[in-house]
């Protein structure tokens, strides 16, 4: 056994969730030997309210680096081996989110770039290769930590104070007309999962360091989007739908998690359920619009796929708790298009707890102490994966 192995799988899905390029980690050679690329043009675009879009175009490929500093806040980005065409075309310099750029070169060739910002974002990068129309570029991606761009600095105290606890968006599924999958003994979906979520919530408001929001305190309809967007505003750090399962098998056993897929689902039964718990949205008279302006800007993003990745991690911790206490239905966590999953930035699960269309689950999802077991194991499975990701 390797003792520094998870030492430095920990340090590499860090590096890598800041943008250090895995290639300039791996170590590789010096830049001595390679030629240098030319920056020859920067892009700004602004898509979103919150979200600014920055492609750098090179004449070859690079390595990047990105960090942020803050007070004031701003993202830096060096580009090794780089240097600054004469003829740099930028097409403008500020957005919501940025009130300018600038550059500067460095010791080593490197090519120090500066977003300065208006307020806190949050920066993703990642390269792209030439592909026909353009040819090499580095994109930077910010997203808003908050939808005004402008940060208040009486609140900026308590806003530390408040980033020290992590916050845990519950989101009950289903509720007032829509409600879910019912159990022969007339167990409803929507009165399992807000019981569940409310001994979670007690669960982890005791627990100091961490603070739980529901999506919905009551037996109401919400519909997906406006879960979503409620913990956001409440800049959760995480996002937890709780459901329970039906098929027409009485014999269909066993708790699931799901993260969100961009394509396609992993398994049919996973599209399958998918499809059923997006028709919640339609039971409640309202469309799910996939086009819809938040998740549209974001859904084709590739700087989602850290964000699934996250989930996936979580979905596996949280499994692994619920592995102790219930049967599993998948021993993997599953991908599919869950809307109520679609949140950009923040680590999203969902929890299908067990079958309500099989008797002998039915029965113990209606029992209060099962469900407090439900509970403590996804809060454990999700303080586990949080320590992680701290150290
Ligand atoms: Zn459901």
């Amino acid at each position: 056994m390797d003792p520094f192995a998870s030492a430095r799988r920990l340090f590499l899905k860090r590096i890598s969730r800041y943008g250090l390029s895995l290639a300039l980690l791996a170590g590789a050679k010096p830049a001595l030997s390679k030629s240098v690329t030319a920056l020859t043009g920067i892009r700004i675009s602004q898509s979103a309210e919150d979200h600014t879009r920055v492609v750098f175009d090179l004449s070859g490929g690079i390595e990047h680096r990105l960090f942020t500093l803050d007070d004031p806040h701003r993202v830096v980005i060096d580009l090794h081996n780089t240097r600054e065409s004469e003829a740099i075309d930028i097409n403008r310099k500020s957005t919501n989110l940025m009130r300018g750029i600038r550059s500067a070169s460095k010791d080593n060739g490197r090519l120090r770039v500066v977003l300065d910002l208006k307020g806190k974002a949050r920066p993703r990068s990642f390269e792209l290769k030439p592909d026909g129309k353009s040819g090499h570029r580095l994109v930077v991606d910010l997203h808003a930590t908050k939808l005004s761009p402008t940060p208040i600095i009486t609140s900026q105290q308590e806003r530390k104070q408040r980033k020290k606890q992590f916050i845990i968006a519950l989101d009950p599924g289903h509720g007032g007309r829509d409600p879910g999958a019912i159990g022969k003994k007339g167990t409803r979906e929507k009165d399992v999962a807000l019981s569940v979520a409310k001994k979670m919530k007690t669960l982890i408001n005791r627990t100091s360091g961490y603070r739980a929001i529901l999506t919905r305190e009551g037996d109401r309809f919400v519909s997906l989007r406006n879960r979503v967007k409620k913990a956001r505003e409440a800049e959760a750090d995480i996002f937890v739908s709780l459901h329970s399962n039906s098929f027409h098998s009485p014999n269909a056993k066993g708790a699931s998690v799901y993260a969100l897929s961009l394509r396609g689902a992993s398994s049919e039964a996973a599209r399958w359920i998918a499809e059923k718990e997006n028709a919640s949205d339609l039971i409640g008279g309202i469309s799910l619009d996939d086009k819809d302006d938040l998740i549209a800007s974001v859904l084709l993003d590739l700087s989602q796929t850290a964000t699934i990745q996250d989930s996936l991690e979580l979905g596996s911790d949280v499994l692994r708790h619920l592995g102790k206490i219930s049967k599993l239905n998948n021993k993997k966590v599953q991908q599919a298009g869950f809307a109520v999953l679609k949140a950009p930035d923040m680590p999203s699960i969902l929890i299908e707890t067990a079958f309500l269309s099989n008797p002998a689950e039915e029965r113990k999802l209606r029992n209060p102490k099962h469900q407090h077991k439900l509970a403590k194991a996804v809060f454990s499975g999700i303080r586990n994966h949080l320590k992680n990701r701290q150290t």
